[in-house]
């Protein structure tokens, strides 16, 4: 991917995880590649949220007119305030609804539980031609789940294999997997949810629960840890998002989509028909 304005690093170089990545280190105010402020990235979020329409407009049309599989799938994980909405808003809110296929993952329902964990995930993978949208995912079977036990060590253990088999699975079948981790400090966090308990407006959104698993905040850091350190593949890596600034995690992720879709290198489908006789066609209807 080339170098966009605004950027000194090309945003999925800046963001993707090392083996140094250390959780508990990173600066989540932090604006990794990006040289420009708020007003640049905010003005640059509406350009590129133009781009990026565009490119998903040729993965639709690519899917109508080729069995040819592909697709792209974007995995949001993050602990609650993270940002994951806004992303689906801000940066999703760009693209065609049609395109889009999005799938939420709360508390596995009796059904689900009767299920492996990944029948929930497989029956929500994104079609031919769609761009895929996971808010929450399979992870969080290897960290809420990890973290409170909700099964023994021996069950989620093998998770993390198995999940690297998974997408394995899913990029061999023409699905892109891209993965994004958005963090944010425990002090943002708090004032993001003494937000919500001052508006009216947004009392929707406020869990009793995410003050308990604040509490659990050195846990959920070390199943994060674990998470990068053992599922970032060559095939699926992950990418580390500091998400203090909403501007710049959306800004992120959308460089992210667009270097996705551009590695398809997708060009418009050529005509089905005679252009010039259907112009004439046209001409004397
Ligand atoms: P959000 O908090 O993202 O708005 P929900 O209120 O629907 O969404 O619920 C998400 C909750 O579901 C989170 O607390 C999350 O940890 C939990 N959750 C998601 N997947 C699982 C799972 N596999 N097992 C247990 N809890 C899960």
């Amino acid at each position: 991917m080339g170098k966009s304005e605004g950027w000194e690093i090309p945003a999925a170089e800046a963001v993707r995880v090392t083996p140094d990545t250390r959780v508990g280190d990173l600066d989540t105010n932090g604006t990794p590649g990006f040289a420009g402020g708020k007003s640049l990235g905010e003005k640059l979020l509406e350009e590129r949220g133009a781009v990026l329409s565009d490119l998903q407009e040729k993965l639709f049309a690519h899917g109508r007119a080729t069995n040819e599989h592909r697709s792209v799938l974007l995995v949001l994980q993050g602990m609650d305030t993270a940002g994951k909405g806004g992303v689906v808003r801000h940066v999703i809110g760009h693209v065609d609804p049609q395109g889009v296929d999005h799938a939420s993952f709360g508390v596995p329902t009796p059904e689900e539980k009767r299920h492996h964990y990944l029948w929930r995930i497989r029956k929500a993978l994104p079609r031919h031609g769609q761009l895929g949208v996971f808010d929450r995912s399979h992870y969080e079977d290897v960290l809420v789940v990890r973290v409170h036990d909700l099964v023994p060590r021996s069950e989620w253990e093998p998770r993390y294999d198995e999940i690297n088999a998974f997408e394995k699975e899913l990029v061999d079948s023409g699905t892109t997997v891209v993965k994004v981790a958005m963090f944010v400090s425990l002090d943002e966090q708090k004032a993001r949810l003494a937000e919500r308990l001052e508006r009216r407006d947004k009392y929707w959104k406020y869990n009793p629960n995410d003050v308990t698993e604040r509490g659990y905040w050195p846990q959920y850091q070390e199943a994060y840890q674990a998470m990068l350190d053992r599922t970032s593949t060559e095939h699926a890596p992950w990418h580390v998002v500091p998400c203090d600034r909403k501007w710049y995690s959306r800004l992120v992720v959308t460089e992210l989509l667009i270097d996705a879709l551009e590695r398809l290198d997708l060009d418009w489908p050529a005509a089905t028909f005679d252009v010039e006789t259907e112009k004439r066609r046209l001409a004397d209807s």
